[in-house]
């Protein structure tokens, strides 16, 4: 799935490396760079015990893990 990086509108190709969809994720899907996602703080405390980040959706503000 392609789409474009909530914050810079740059391609975003999940799944790929450092490339974050949100999907399902209520009634939208977000897009976004985790390169990105770190500089706007959104990445929450690295990642759970599960080895995936928790990310707080810009859109909503729910935090998601992916
Ligand atoms: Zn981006
Ligand atoms: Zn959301």
């Amino acid at each position: 799935m392609n789409g474009e990086c909530y914050f810079c509108h740059g391609i975003v190709s999940a799944p790929e490396e450092g490339h974050i969809w949100l999907r399902e994720h209520d009634s939208h899907e977000v897009y976004m760079h985790e390169q990105c996602a770190s500089g706007h703080n959104v990445i929450e405390g690295g990642q759970n015990p599960a080895g995936e980040l928790l990310i707080t959706c810009p859109e909503c503000g729910e935090v998601e893990t992916v």
